[in-house]
């Protein structure tokens, strides 16, 4: 065990301790530069590391107003970007709610589901259906709606139940090989028989993510969001999208739901929001949820300390002005792009490397033991292991994963700074294709 006083996620593991970051450039306290594809180790530090506009913006707030509880008072810089974020989102979403990060996100929409539901006098209304692989953070309730059980299996007596239904990919699993057209109405079948199976009076929410790193980055198709929203008005049931990694322009729109043309009944951000500065999360409603809940007198009044702190709030302000200025939300689009045809071009010739998946900039590279099987490569071939190793040894951070679920494998994801160039894809992409040179002989 090292002798930091600090309890490491994994107490055993030796960290590189950071130190300093520039634009998609971070040093570790040995003088150590790397190349960071990945936002901060979690797609959160959306328009780059340490830019003076934004520490200059919180310097500011902190010097004019640094702190109010919201239970009593509201703040400017509160109602400031609530106003920004309903003028971004579809009509009909006209509150927002804030939170300190995506987990209180995701638990706010389960509370604020289960409000309006009482609100309406449907009582019986507690359970969540959720996909298989998900995630959804790891507070109880966002752990209880996680579709992964390697992450919550340990917490199980202390979690809630949530129905799990497979999540829309067709690279392995029971709807390997269908099209787009069947897949879609495959995996919303699967959603309404669940819904059918459990009760359809007893079902409060459905949530997803709408493009998931959890399920290897897949692209649902556009006619399985349509029938799920579909399915949710004829079930009663409420729709909330998680895009904790998917907001804030990642994708190419600044929703990712935006790409299928469906409007959630919640909508929650967080990571990209405030681009890792402060800790900020957001649950967007749409304006029946929150009438319903009014109209019977009934009141979300569990709030977090730092929910709509003005800190917090400038900051986000001070992201959507960059994001805005700088047009990232057209460039996430264009070089995603560039992105994916980079690594289709180095890297799919190679004979372990199975597809490439994503849109915008986020992207997943997942490997196969054998292209004609898709199997997976076992655990003892250490693939996801070996690659993380050879990047960091080359400078380079776009995390390599072993996903425990039956639907994917070992991966590697790259989630960029929205500001990142085309030399350091370029790079990125390379210290991969060099990585999977010098290690693949080693997995079989
Ligand atoms: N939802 C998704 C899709 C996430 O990726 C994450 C975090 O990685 C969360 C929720 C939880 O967010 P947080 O870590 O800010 O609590």
């Amino acid at each position: 065990m090292s002798d930091s006083a600090v309890f490491y996620r994994s107490p055993a593991d030796e960290y590189a301790v950071m130190v300093r970051g520039e634009g998609c450039r971070l040093w570790d306290d040995t003088g150590k530069q790397y190349l960071d594809l990945s936002s901060g180790l979690s797609a959160t530090a959306g328009i780059g590391h340490s830019r003076a506009d934004i520490a200059d913006a919180m310097a500011k707030q902190a010097k004019t107003l640094s702190f109010v509880h919201g239970a009593r008072v509201t703040n400017d810089q509160q109602e400031l970007l609530a106003k920004r974020l309903v003028d971004l989102a579809p009509d009909g979403v006209g509150k927002v709610m804030f939170t300190s990060g995506g987990s209180e996100a995701n638990e706010l929409a389960l509370r604020i589901s289960r409000q309006y539901h009482l609100a309406n006098d449907d009582w019986e209304r507690t359970k969540i259906i959720s996909l298989s692989p998900s995630y959804h953070g790891a507070t109880i309730g966002s752990l209880s709606m996680t579709g992964r059980w390697d992450t919550k299996r340990s917490y199980a007596p202390h979690l809630m139940h949530a129905v799990n239904v497979t999540a829309p990919v067709n690279f392995r699993g029971p709807f390997a090989g269908l099209d787009d057209e069947e897949l879609a109405t495959r995996a919303a079948g699967a959603v309404e028989d669940s819904i059918e199976a459990t009760g359809p009076h007893t079902i409060a929410a459905f949530i997803a993510e709408p493009i998931s790193p959890s399920a290897g980055m897949a692209v649902p198709p556009q006619a399985y969001w349509l029938r799920i929203r579909e399915l949710c008005d004829r079930y009663g049931v409420l729709f909330i999208a998680d895009e904790i990694i998917t907001g804030a322009g990642r994708t190419g729109e600044f929703f990712g739901m935006e790409h299928f043309g469906v409007v959630p009944d919640l909508t929650n951000l967080a990571k990209g929001l405030s681009g890792g500065y402060v800790p900020l999360g957001a649950t967007l409603v749409r304006d029946e949820v929150v009438g319903a809940i009014s109209a019977s007198s009934r009141r979300m009044g569990e709030v977090h300390t730092f929910s709509g702190a003005p800190l917090s709030c400038a900051t986000g302000l001070a992201v959507l002005d960059v994001i805005e200025r700088e047009s990232l939300v057209e460039a996430a689009r264009k070089k995603g792009a560039v992105l994916k045809s980079m690594l289709e071009r180095q890297l799919l010739g190679h004979r372990y490397v199975g597809e490439v998946r994503g849109r915008g900039l986020m992207c997943m590279v997942e490997y196969v033991r054998s292209k004609k099987s898709r199997e997976k490569f076992p655990e003892e071939a250490r693939v996801a292991g070996s690659l993380w190793d050879a990047m960091i040894r080359r400078g380079v951070i776009a995390p390599s994963f072993r996903m425990s679920s039956s639907l994917v494998g070992d991966c590697t994801a790259f989630f960029p700074a929205l500001t990142v160039n085309e030399e350091e894809l370029e790079q990125g992409v390379t210290a991969l294709r060099e990585s999977i040179e010098e290690q693949s002989p080693q997995w079989s």
